[in-house]
């Protein structure tokens, strides 16, 4: 089967487009022929080896994929189902979606939702399943279109992007925090009412700030999710799932004491499969397919490995689909 490896040994650490013995696959129940994947950040931490995501070697990195069963020996899957996968360390510790088959157990797995055709589901992919848990923690905690504003930042990527279309079509009024003032009209186009400068958020502020925001999903963390906890109004909440800025957090705790902002982590990896399939049946519903299209670009596996600096240098604009095979 065609797919990337990595590898890592006294040659150094390497991610090469290759030719790979299909009996390499790893145990599992369930072998898929994988028709699309998509570039999510930590594919690019992955591929450049800039962060230890790959535990294992040699690894096919693409931490989520879709496409049609081959081999079942899950009672829950027969030959020909549609599915898609993300997380639970595809990519990382057990090989993932960058080769044209993958071999996982059957609880990893869901149904490909109703709506959604496989290549749709990688459009969206990780980074819009993010972005739709995100949304979920924000209604789990009251924050509903009346409330106020929603502040999206990191809002030109890919988590970002499919944030805002979700919460335009939710009827919230997004506000986008952008670092690329060059996507304010793309941004808007996915239903932005208005862009703030990336500037206005990435240095150290105060404890707390003017009270503007009912909700918010951040995707940068350090200063800018201080700073979006320090302007979340009273009672509010901020969704936290990114890193794209800094891994700390050199927040007060004044929001949380004085205003009762909650803060909400998110994450999509291990996350239970009853939310998950919530996540996916929701995207079905509740995300613009037009919209999605025009934030998707789609490259080849024989491109995977050249576009990674430019995935973690911000570069990207939305979603970056990749095209494994059919
Ligand atoms: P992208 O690279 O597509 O988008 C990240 C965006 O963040 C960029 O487009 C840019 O937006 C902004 N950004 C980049 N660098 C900086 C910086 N130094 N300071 C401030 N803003 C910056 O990544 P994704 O949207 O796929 O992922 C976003 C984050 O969410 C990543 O950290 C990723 O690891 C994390 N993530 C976490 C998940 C989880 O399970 N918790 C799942 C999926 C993603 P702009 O140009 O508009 O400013």
């Amino acid at each position: 089967m065609r797919g990337i490896l990595i590898e890592k040994d006294e040659r150094g650490y390497r991610a090469n487009l290759q030719e790979i013995d299909e009996g390499q696959l790893p145990e599992g129940g369930v072998t898929v022929r994988v028709l699309w994947s998509c570039f999510n950040y930590k594919d690019g931490l992955a591929i450049t080896g800039k962060s230890p995501v790959v535990r294992k070697f040699p690894m096919v990195p693409g931490i989520d994929f879709a496409g049609v069963v081959e081999a079942s020996g899950d009672p829950r899957y027969k030959a020909g189902d549609e599915v898609l996968l993300n997380g639970w360390g595809v990519g990382e510790t057990h090989w993932g979606g960058y080769a044209e088959k993958a071999r996982v157990g059957g609880d990893w797995l869901l149904p490909l939702p109703k709506g959604l055709t496989p290549r749709q589901a990688m459009a969206i992919g990780t980074a819009g399943y993010t972005a739709m848990l995100c949304v979920l923690a924000l209604e789990r905690h009251g924050v509903t279109p009346d409330k106020g504003e929603v502040l999206v930042t990191g809002a030109a990527g890919g988590v970002g992007s499919v944030a805002i279309a979700i919460l335009a079509k939710l009827g919230y009024e997004a506000v986008a925090v952008s670092g690329r003032p060059e996507t304010e009209p793309y941004l808007k186009e996915l239903g932005a009412t208005t862009v703030w400068p990336r500037d206005e958020f990435a240095h150290p502020g105060k404890p707390l700030a003017k009270e503007r925001w009912a909700g918010a999903i951040d995707v940068v963390g350090s200063h800018t999710l201080a700073n979006v906890c320090a302007s979340t109004k009273y009672g509010g909440t901020v969704a936290a799932c990114g890193l794209a800025g800094g891994m700390d957090l050199p927040a007060s705790v004044a929001p949380f004491i004085l205003r009762g902002v909650t803060l909400a982590g998110v994450d999509s990896v291990m996350c239970p499969a009853e939310r998950r399939k919530e996540a996916w049946d929701r995207l079905a519903r509740d995300l613009d397919l037009g919209k999605l299209e025009t934030m998707t670009r789609e490259i080849g596996l024989e491109d995977v490995v050249g576009v990674a600096e430019d995935g973690l240098a911000g570069r990207v604009r939305g979603r970056l689909l990749v095209k494994v095979a059919g």
